[in-house]
């Protein structure tokens, strides 16, 4: 499924199966999970993506081939493409470990093909070896909403209370990660949205209302998963001194001012970007463990524009998963 130009829906296209290049493997892909970015990506949020596109850095399938020097797989293993394709391993950031923020990074999905499609050609260094515990459909949504709201979890800190706004992916796999850490977790959604509350409480959320509401107690850390930039103050207002809110998304509306009150008390306000491999080994040994269970609405890889248009109306629960049929053989 191929973005031509930013705004206009995607298209299905008949490409060649790729040729994996030095280091590289090609991955039959299996199942790949539909993220808030691809929405932002599509509707033209972000600046100069590669087009023509196929989105998606959720994949989730088998190697097929490996290009010169990628030895690190097998054919046939199972392995997951995630957003963090490419690093250059020389700048700044890339040699104090903190390749999320390399200067040349290069995203799967982005400024690479991505695991819409029946298959793709992926950096093998940048691949994970997925839990054997989790179904392909059930493993996509590791690989961004998990791996991400796993960092922001961190960069969040180790309060107590845990505010998440917006209930959706990534929120609640981090919601499951929060109990099993023992913290008390309160969900944020927007008006009437019952059936992300209802999942919210039945994965451990002792509280579930609207997203600008006080909730009962003040919180010792927030996460904001919405790109609604009117959440951020209102995370702050429901915040505790010393605490932290964390902007989770690559994308936001702008912040509305704020009366410095809201900050004073070492409030911080801060953004996650991107993941290291560091974050996503560590996550994809915690999943299993918990274990995480991801809650997938499937939609056929033909049906991409349609779970992009769900995801964008707020009505999809859990996470939205598209399953690709047989690959090439
Ligand atoms: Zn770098
Ligand atoms: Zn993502």
């Amino acid at each position: 499924m191929v973005l031509s130009r930013s705004g206009e829906p995607l298209w299905e296209a008949d490409l060649p199966l790729p040729e994996p290049g030095r280091g590289q493997v090609v991955v039959e892909v299996a199942a790949c999970g539909v993220c808030r970015t691809d929405l932002h990506v599509v509707d033209g949020e972000l600046p100069e993506p590669k087009l023509p596109l196929v989105p998606g850095h959720q994949a989730v399938g088998r190697v097929l081939a490996a290009g010169p020097g990628a030895e690190r797989f097998d054919a046939g293993d199972r392995v997951g493409v995630p957003w963090l394709g490419w690093t250059c391993g020389e700048c700044r950031y890339c040699r104090s470990g903190r390749e999320n923020l390399c200067d040349r990074a290069r995203f799967t999905g982005y400024d690479l093909d991505g695991g819409y499609a029946e298959a793709l050609a992926a950096d093998e260094r940048f691949c994970f070896p997925l839990p054997a515990a989790y179904p392909d459909l059930q493993a996509a949504p590791l690989l961004c909403a998990g791996l991400i709201g796993y960092r922001a979890l961190r960069l969040a800190g180790d309060g107590e209370r845990l505010g998440l706004y917006g209930f959706g992916a990534s929120a609640h796999i981090v919601a499951q990660v929060a109990r099993h850490e023992g913290r008390r977790v309160f969900a944020f959604t927007r008006a009437g949205d019952e059936e992300a509350r209802r999942l919210a409480r039945g994965l451990g959320a002792e509280w579930a209302g609207d997203s600008l509401a006080r909730p009962p107690e003040e919180l010792d850390a927030a996460i904001v998963f919405a790109p609604a930039g009117e959440l951020v103050p209102a995370a702050l207002a429901a915040a505790a001194k010393g605490s932290t809110v964390v902007c989770a998304g690559i994308h936001m509306s702008d912040i509305p001012s704020f009366p410095y009150e809201l900050l004073w008390g070492e409030r911080v306000v801060r953004s996650v970007a991107n993941l290291t491999r560091r974050d996503g080994e560590e996550f994809m040994a915690l999943a299993p463990r918990i274990p995480v269970r991801t809650e997938v609405e499937t939609f056929p890889l033909a049906e991409a524009n349609e779970a992009l248009a769900r995801l964008r109306s707020g009505s999809v629960s859990g996470a939205a998963v598209l399953a690709v049929r047989s690959g090439p053989a």
